[in-house]
């Protein structure tokens, strides 16, 4: 971190964001602000994947650990990557039971998806799920928000026929374009290939990177080689950010997966009336909010874009004779959906924009006699552009395209 940039760790804890405590190692606490911006982003990514036409769904969070011995995730990740508990229930007979928090959520997708026989008509069939995840990382390696041992993961598991692999994946690819050029980050894509140590047949191996790698032609898309870096269960297009710093991050991905189909045994019914395998895609555009929140954080330095800021105006009444109208902007303001609050205290007006300004709040109102009288607010910016005497209307109308187009 340069000399005047401050990491996410301490810019948290001044906007009161988010901490981490000794009391959970690599988990966070999200404080009230945080939360906000935490809540934006889920809506976001709802929203997203509601109109490509995903379906949310909620998978338990601790599961028998057979379940990921079916998977294959067990033997690749054991007992040392994620958090085993021994227990014994009257339901299992008073047996002692291995269970797991779930490290991700695939397998039990594939649950979701086995629930009922499924047909051809339902394919591509497209379920997302904002999970909570928990791996067993280093205590050396846990990093605030960068790296955690409880994450929050925006994923998916695509269910298709091979046909439709070409543009599922397309879809994918265009929508981490979109995300990624909304938030202004430099990104480069990755085709990550098979690893030693894999699961499934060369030839479902060959048919996965063929697929993934036209998918990136047909595009006009280039991407780096990560040769080897595929998951054990098949191969991926990673995405990768710089951000303000130069840094690079892993977010983004989408990987292809024969094995875990045919692992969980799963069929839909073709138009023949004969079963037939489906293809599984996984793919996740933040990767995790925690991460993508604290490289944010970082990238901002705490001045986020007015749709993800905590609070999005400060009103400043002069003097305490312009309480009640600062009461009454504010009130107009909330009503339309906007975060506001209000700064009564008894301090000069100078220190009241000066903390507007160290809390990096995209609006402050300054509110005095002339405004009261005009029914007028004056605008000062949280980079210090003025904007005297307009009405609060067209003042809403500026706010309202600001949050809209998410800049
Ligand atoms: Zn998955």
């Amino acid at each position: 971190m340069s000399n005047n940039l401050k990491d996410h760790k301490q810019i948290g804890q001044e906007l009161e964001l988010f901490f981490t405590d000794e009391i959970a190692p690599g988990a966070p606490f999200w404080l009230p602000k945080g939360m906000i911006i935490f809540k934006e982003l889920e809506k976001y990514i709802r929203e997203l994947t509601e109109n490509a036409g995903y379906l949310e769904t909620s998978t338990p969070i601790m599961v028998k650990a057979e379940l990921f011995k079916q998977s294959g995730h067990w033997e690749k990740f054991g007992e040392h990557n994620m958090y085993n508990l021994q227990l014994s229930d009257e339901a299992d007979g008073n047996k002692s039971v291995s269970y797991t928090l779930k490290p991700m959520n695939c397998p039990e997708s594939t649950i979701l998806y086995r629930f009922r026989p499924r047909s051809y008509r339902e394919l591509p069939l497209r379920l997302s799920e904002i999970g909570r995840l928990h791996r067993r990382e280093k205590s050396g390696e846990v990093n605030g928000l960068l790296r955690v041992r409880q994450l929050t993961m925006d994923d998916a598991h695509i269910y298709a026929t091979e046909d439709q692999i070409f543009d599922e994946v397309s879809n994918i690819l265009d929508m981490m374009i979109s995300f990624y050029k909304m938030f202004g980050f430099e990104y480069e894509f990755r085709l990550a290939t098979r690893p030693e140590t894999r699961a499934g047949s060369d030839e479902n191996w060959d048919k996965a990177e063929k697929a993934l790698s036209d998918a990136l032609k047909k595009k006009g898309l280039t991407a780096g080689d990560k040769m080897g870096d595929g998951a054990f269960y098949g191969p991926k297009i990673d995405v990768h950010i710089k951000d303000s710093q130069g840094r690079e991050w892993q977010l983004a991905t989408v990987q292809l997966d024969f094995h875990q189909p045919e692992a969980f045994k799963l069929e839909y019914t073709d138009s023949d009336g004969k079963p037939k395998r489906p293809v599984m895609i996984h793919r996740a555009i933040f990767g995790s909010f925690e991460r993508f929140i604290a490289i944010l954080t970082e990238q901002y330095q705490g001045a986020f874009p007015t749709w993800l800021s905590p609070s999005q105006v400060t009103v400043i009444p002069i003097t305490d004779k312009n309480n009640a109208y600062a009461n009454k902007v504010a009130d107009f303001l909330k009503k339309e959906g906007l975060r506001i609050n209000v700064d009564f205290r008894g301090e000069t007006m100078q220190s009241k924009i000066r903390d507007g300004q160290t809390q990096k709040v995209p609006y402050m109102l300054i509110l005095g006699n002339r405004e009261e009288e005009e029914k007028k607010v004056s605008v000062r910016t949280r980079s210090g552009k003025n904007l005297s005497g307009i009405s609060q209307d067209e003042f809403l109308e500026k706010v309202k395209k600001d949050i809209d187009q998410k800049a």
